[in-house]
């Protein structure tokens, strides 16, 4: 099973950014207790640097990362300084594939994202600890400017679920996803999966597959990343429901 480590930043002692009301440490606490539940359903094995508000210390974070044997670190943050937008960064000197994993994840954030008004400040790198000491591909989020006008974005409900939302679309575009919990119904067209028509097969449980497309009630799903597969029901895929 794929293993994703969610880092919450700050806690404790450490509140992190501050303005207009938000407080970081709590911010990034309740988007990563709500990735969690959220990786976790869509079949990720999930570890968490802190679930309460309890302070880590940056080596302690990549060490737990490390002992889990995450494939990927997610270090949730926001920033401040009065600039506006969404940034992430990796490592300063990094494999190409920590990079392609950068560009995946921050092109699925975006598109969920910039229709709250957040900017796009683009990939970055630095030479942060959690970074640098973490053993898997790691990547940092700044999920916006607590001083500026981004704060009335950060404190929508709506922003963070979209936010949570990139970020797992992104996990899901890298790793694929294990969906297939039940055997569900191949179809050749969305339509077709919507009415029950012209079955072609069966998806069997337990094949880690890679979302290709997705409408409202029906995903397009492929074992070959970045080739059309076949629809399925997504109530089939999620719950098992007919
Ligand atoms: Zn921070």
């Amino acid at each position: 099973m794929t293993k994703i480590w969610i880092d919450a930043g700050h806690g404790g002692k450490d509140s992190g950014a501050t303005g207009n009301g938000l407080v970081e440490k709590n911010w990034v606490l309740s988007v990563a207790n709500q990735l969690q539940s959220e990786l976790v359903k869509a079949g990720f094995e999930v570890g968490m640097t802190r679930t309460n508000d309890t302070f880590y210390e940056l080596s302690d974070r990549a060490k737990k990362a490390n002992s889990f044997k995450a494939d990927l670190f997610i270090s949730i943050h926001f920033n401040a300084g009065g600039g506006k937008g969404f940034e992430d960064y990796i490592y300063t000197s990094t494999p190409a594939g920590t990079v392609e994993s950068q560009k995946i994840i921050h092109k699925n954030i975006i598109a969920k994202i910039t229709k709250h008004g957040m900017r796009d400040r683009g990939m970055k790198r630095a030479n942060f600890a959690v970074l640098r000491e973490t053993a898997m591909d790691a990547i940092l989020l700044e999920a916006g400017f607590c001083d500026s006008s981004d704060a009335t974005i950060l404190a929508k409900k709506a922003y963070q679920t979209d936010f949570c939302a990139g970020i797992i679309s992104g996990v899901q575009e890298l790793f694929g996803t294990p969906v297939t919990k039940y055997r569900a119904g191949k179809y050749l067209t969305s339509n077709d999966a919507i009415s029950g028509k012209n079955i072609k097969g069966y998806l069997e449980a337990g094949t880690k597959v890679f979302v290709y497309k997705e409408t409202a009630k029906t995903l397009n799903l492929t074992t070959t990343k970045g080739v059309p597969g076949s629809w399925v029901l997504k109530t089939e895929v999620n719950t098992g429901k007919r």
